[in-house]
């Protein structure tokens, strides 16, 4: 994931995810890319759900949305402001909530802990997986 986020300028990252829709739609091609499989029962046949970009599992009738089970599930931020925020803490890591919150324009604290987030991910892995759930080990208040 991070190579997506690598050798690309904010300008081209603005245009390319310049609304909720656009990351929605990045999430849930790059989820199912290789077909669906249920979280529920395994079983690998999906249809579109209620909802734009989610499936539905023909099965069971579980429905998964394109943020479940990514960094950005039951992320406080709008996925558009949530995309930029990892976009620029890939880019740098160091770079600060203040800093981000200026640029997003959402309130600092939000912006740490979902910075705390990635680089918790970061430190773990080496790399972010923006489809990858992220527990904290900390759970923050
Ligand atoms: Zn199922």
């Amino acid at each position: 994931m991070k190579a997506l986020f690598k050798n690309i300028l904010l300008k081209e990252f603005e245009g390319k995810f310049s609304s909720d829709e656009l990351c929605l739609a990045y999430l849930s091609e790059q989820k199912w890319k290789d077909g669906f499989v249920c979280k529920k029962c395994g079983h690998t046949n999906g249809c579109a759900g209620s909802k734009p970009y989610t499936r539905r599992c023909t099965k069971c009738k579980y429905q998964e949305s394109a943020t479940a089970n990514t960094i950005f599930h039951r992320c406080k931020i709008p996925l558009q402001e949530a995309f930029k925020l990892t976009f620029m803490v890939c880019q740098n890591p160091n770079v600060s909530s203040y800093e981000i919150s200026r640029v997003i324009d959402i309130r600092q604290m939000t912006c740490w802990r979902f910075k705390k987030k990635i680089t918790e991910c970061i430190d773990e892995r080496g790399d972010i997986d923006m489809l990858q759930k992220i527990e904290l080990k900390h759970k923050l208040k």
